[in-house]
C-alpha cells in the first residue's frame, strides 16, 4: 500500500504531497503521524490518504520508517479542513497541519504527569526492627488509610525510610496518570437561571438546526452567554461535542467559572496562560474524548474534537478572530467550513456585529437571531457626549472635561466604581524631538519605539529589544525631547492629584497574572476607579461600576483604516456595556472633539441599525468591502533585493490579469510596507482592490502566480481584505 504523506519541513519548495510505501508489518492509516526518509534526513510527516498504487516510479519509492503515536493526530475531517485551508487562504499545507498540533503535543518534551503512589504488599512488619520507628510507622499509616502519594509519605516520614520499605518489599508503587486541569482563581454563584422568551426560542430554533450559520445579534447583558450554555447542553445530550471561541481577552476567570459551573471537567480550555504541562493536558482530554467542550482564543477552532455538534464564536466582531501572522486565515471561514463538515450550526454573536457579517445577515447567508431586551431588564446606561471643543473655549486645556469629574465624584461620594477608557488603537506612548521631530525606531523593525516608565526604558514591541532612553536628541541635539499620545500612566497622575481613592490601572503592560489580580482587587474595592485601554472593554461583569468615562473617543477614528468608524462605534458599545450591570443606573461620559459625526449619535442612541445603513452606504460610495475584495500580496525576506526582484516579477503578471480583467479593478499598486523590516526581514507589498463579480477567478489567478514565483529565502503571503495593513 502506498501512503500519501506532507513533510513537516518549513519550505515553500516542498509543499506537495509525497508518495511512500507501507512497509507490510506496519498499520499506517489516515492522520497517523510518520517517520520517513527526505532526502539524506530521516522527519515526520503526516500521511493523508491510503491508496492502493503510486504514479511514480515504484523503484525510486521509499518506505515509511515508523508509526510515531498509538493514534493518528488527525481526523480526515481535519485533514480536509487543512486542503481547504491551503486552497482558500493560500497557506503550505504543512502550516495548515501545525494548527491543529500545538508545540507542546508536537516537540515532544512535556510529558503526561505520573504520579507515584504506594500500597502495602505484605502484612508481614517482622522483618523491620524496632529501631526503625519511622518505617513502622508508615506502615502503620498505610494500613490504615490506604495507598497514598509517595511524595506525601517521604514528607510525613523522611525518603529513607520510604525507600527502605521498598527495597525490602513490603511496599509498592503504582504508577497513576494524572490531569493538569487548570483551575479556576475566581468563584462565581451558580445562579439557576430560567430563560426568558427570546432566549428560550433562540435555543430552539439553534439546537434544531443542522448545518447553518445564525448571527446572533443581541445588546449587552441580554444574556448570550446562556444562549451559548444552553445550546451547548443540548448538543451533550445527543453525544456530540462543542467548541466555543472568545476573544483571548474576554476569555475571563468569570467567564470560565460559569462554564465550569454549568459543565464541570466536561470543559478544556485552551488559553495562552496556562502550563505547558497544563496545555498538554487540556489537549488529551478533548482528544480523548474526556473532555467535550474546548473554549479558547482563535486557534481553539483547531482543537482535537470529533462529532462536533456546535461552533459558537463570542463578540464575533473582534480583530483577534483574524490571524495576521503566518498562517494567515479568517477564523469565520474555517468555522464554517468545519461547521459545514459536520453538518452542525454555526452561531456568530455579538451586541455589535461587524459590517461584513450583518450584511451577510441581510442577505440571507446567515440566519438573524435578536436579543433585544437586557436580562436584567434595565435600561441601558444613558451615554453623554462632552464636546471638548468648547471646553477649551472656555478654559479648561486639561484631559477631563468640567462634566466628567463633576460625574467621577458623585460617583466616589456614592461608593461606586468607575471605569476610565482610553481609546489608544494604532498609538502608544512615543519619544519625539520637539525641535526637530525625530522618533526614536527599532534598529530591527523600523517602527516606533514604545516609552515604559517603569524601568526607563524603550521597547519594540514587535521584536521585544529594549534601548536606553533618551535625554538629547541624537540628531539635532537639543534636550527638548517630550511624550506622543497620552498613556493610562498620565490619566492615573492627574487623577490621583484629584481622588483620595484608590486607582487601578490595566493595559498591555501589566503581565497576564498580575491583570486577574488587579481586576479582582478592583472588583472589591468602592469606592474605586479601573483606568485602562481596550482591555477593560470586554466581557467584564462588576456591580458597582455606575459610571464609564471615555477620555479620547475620536482616536480611533483618526486611525488610518476603512473600519475605523465600525471600531469605534463597537468600542462604544463595549465600554458602555460595562456600567450599570446590577441595581443602580449607569452612566457614560463620551469625550470628543466632533460631537455631530454620526457614529457618536448612533452609539449613544445605541441604533445599530441606523449606524449599520449609514456605514454600508458610506462603504458602497467610498468602493470597500463588503463590496470590494482587498487583497494584500506580501512579500518578505533578509535579501532586499531578492525581494524587490520577486515583487516586481509578481507585480507585472498581476498588471496582466489586469489588462485581462479591467473593468474589475479599482487599483493596483506595488509598495513598502509601513513597516518596512521586521525581524529582519524586508516588507514589501502589492495592494489591490477588485469589484465582487469575478472575484474567485481572480484571486485563484492570483495565487497561481505566486505560487509559480515562490523561491528560496522568500516569504510570499496573500490576504484577502487583511484587517491591517501594517
Ligand atoms: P451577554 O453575554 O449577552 O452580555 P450574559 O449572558 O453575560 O449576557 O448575561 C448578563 C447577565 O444576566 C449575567 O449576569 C447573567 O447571569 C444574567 N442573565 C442572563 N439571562 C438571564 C435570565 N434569563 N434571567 C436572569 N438573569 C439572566
Ligand atoms: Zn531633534
Ligand atoms: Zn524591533
Amino acid at each position: 500500500m502506498i501512503a500519501e504523506v506532507i513533510v513537516d519541513i518549513m519550505s515553500s519548495g516542498v509543499d506537495r504531497v509525497f508518495d511512500y510505501i507501507i512497509p507490510e508489518e506496519q498499520n499506517v492509516l489516515i492522520g497517523d503521524r510518520v517517520s520517513v526518509p527526505f532526502g539524506s534526513r530521516q522527519i515526520d510527516g503526516f500521511v493523508i490518504n491510503i491508496k492502493q498504487s503510486s504514479n511514480y516510479d515504484a523503484t525510486k519509492l521509499k518506505y515509511i520508517i515508523s508509526k510515531k503515536d498509538a493514534q493518528p493526530l488527525l481526523t480526515e475531517n481535519m485533514v480536509r479542513l487543512c486542503f481547504y485551508m491551503k486552497q482558500k487562504f493560500f497557506l503550505r499545507l504543512a502550516d495548515t497541519i501545525r494548527l491543529f498540533l500545538p508545540p507542546v503535543v508536537r516537540n515532544g518534551k512535556v510529558k503526561e504527569k505520573i504520579i507515584n503512589y504506594i500500597y502495602l504488599n505484605s502484612d508481614d512488619f517482622g522483618a523491620i526492627s524496632k529501631k526503625a520507628k519511622n518505617q513502622l510507622k508508615a506502615l502503620l499509616y498505610l494500613k490504615e488509610k490506604g495507598k497514598q502519594s509517595q511524595s506525601e509519605l517521604n514528607k510525613l516520614f523522611g525518603i529513607s525510610a520510604i525507600n527502605a520499605l521498598l527495597e525490602k518489599e513490603l511496599v509498592k508503587i503504582e504508577e497513576v496518570k494524572t490531569s493538569r486541569i487548570p483551575k479556576n482563581k475566581f468563584s462565581v454563584t451558580k445562579k439557576e437561571i430560567i430563560l426568558n422568551t427570546q432566549q428560550s426560542e433562540a435555543v430552539d430554533i439553534i439546537s434544531r438546526s443542522k448545518y447553518q450559520p445564525f448571527l446572533l445579534h443581541g445588546v449587552t447583558g441580554s444574556g448570550k452567554t446562556e444562549v451559548y450554555i444552553n445550546c451547548i447542553k443540548n448538543v451533550l445530550k445527543k453525544g456530540k461535542t462543542a467548541v466555543m471561541l472568545v476573544p483571548e481577552i474576554s476569555l475571563t476567570p468569570q467567564m470560565f467559572a460559569r462554564f465550569r459551573n454549568a459543565f464541570g471537567d466536561t470543559v478544556a480550555i485552551l488559553h495562552s496562560s496556562l502550563s505547558n504541562g497544563e496545555r498538554f493536558d487540556e489537549w488529551n482530554r478533548l482528544k480523548s474524548g474526556e473532555a467535550r467542550i474546548a473554549i479558547g482564543a482563535r486557534s481553539c477552532i483547531f482543537a482535537p474534537l470529533e462529532n462536533l455538534g456546535l461552533i459558537v464564536i463570542d463578540e464575533e466582531h473582534d480583530n483577534s478572530y483574524y490571524s495576521e501572522s503566518n498562517p494567515r486565515y479568517h477564523t469565520h471561514e474555517v468555522a464554517r467550513y468545519l461547521a459545514y463538515l459536520n453538518d452542525c450550526p454555526l452561531i456568530l454573536g455579538s451586541a455589535t456585529p461587524s459590517i461584513e457579517s450583518y450584511y451577510l445577515a441581510k442577505k440571507g447567508e446567515y440566519r438573524l437571531i435578536q436579543l433585544t431586551e437586557r436580562a436584567n431588564k434595565k435600561e441601558l446606561p444613558n451615554i453623554e457626549i462632552v464636546d471638548m471643543l468648547s471646553e477649551i473655549h472656555s478654559g479648561n486645556t486639561g484631559i477631563f472635561s468640567s462634566r466628567f469629574l463633576n460625574e467621577l465624584s458623585t460617583c466616589i461620594k456614592n461608593k461606586k466604581q468607575a471605569m476610565i477608557f482610553i481609546n489608544r488603537r494604532g498609538f502608544s506612548s512615543f519619544l519625539m524631538c520637539k525641535e526637530c521631530g525625530y522618533v526614536p525606531k527599532c534598529e530591527d523593525c523600523d517602527v516606533s519605539l514604545v516609552f515604559h516608565k517603569e524601568d526607563d526604558m524603550l521597547k519594540c514591541h514587535y521584536c521585544n529589544r529594549r534601548y536606553r532612553t533618551l535625554t538629547t536628541c541624537p540628531k539635532c541635539k537639543s534636550s527638548s525631547i517630550r511624550f506622543g499620545a497620552v498613556g493610562t500612566q498620565r490619566v492615573v497622575e492627574e487623577l490621583s492629584k484629584i481622588f483620595d481613592v484608590p486607582i487601578f490601572r490595566l493595559d498591555n503592560d501589566v503581565n497576564k497574572n498580575n491583570y486577574i489580580n488587579i481586576l479582582e482587587t478592583f472588583n472589591q474595592t468602592s469606592p474605586s476607579i479601573l483606568v485602562g485601554t481596550q482591555m477593560i472593554a470586554k466581557g467584564h461583569d462588576f456591580n458597582n461600576v455606575t459610571l464609564v468615562g471615555i477620555v479620547d473617543a475620536d482616536m480611533s477614528l483618526y486611525f488610518s483604516d476603512y473600519k475605523a468608524i465600525e471600531r469605534t462605534f463597537q468600542l462604544i458599545t463595549q465600554v458602555s456595556g460595562r456600567a450599570g450591570r446590577s441595581e443602580s443606573e449607569g452612566k457614560v461620559v463620551l469625550q470628543t472633539y466632533y460631537p455631530k459625526h454620526f457614529v457618536y449619535r448612533c452609539s449613544s442612541n445605541y441604533d445599530y441599525g441606523a449606524f449599520f445603513k449609514k456605514e454600508l452606504n458610506l462603504r458602497e460610495v467610498s468602493h470597500f468591502p463588503p463590496f470590494v475584495n482587498i487583497l494584500r500580496i506580501l512579500v518578505l525576506g533578509e535579501d532586499e533585493k531578492k525581494v524587490l526582484n520577486s515583487l516586481e516579477k509578481i507585480y507585472n503578471e498581476v498588471k496582466l490579469l489586469k489588462e485581462e480583467y479591467s473593468s474589475d479593478f479599482i487599483y493596483l499598486h506595488a509598495m513598502k510596507c509601513p513597516k518596512k523590516r521586521l525581524q529582519k526581514n524586508y516588507r514589501y507589498q502589492i495592494l489591490l482592490r477588485i469589484y465582487k463579480k469575478n472575484e474567485y477567478e481572480i484571486i485563484s489567478k492570483i495565487y497561481d502566480i505566486c505560487d509559480k514565483m515562490k523561491e528560496n529565502k522568500i516569504s510570499i503571503f496573500v490576504e484577502n481584505d487583511p484587517q491591517n495593513l501594517s
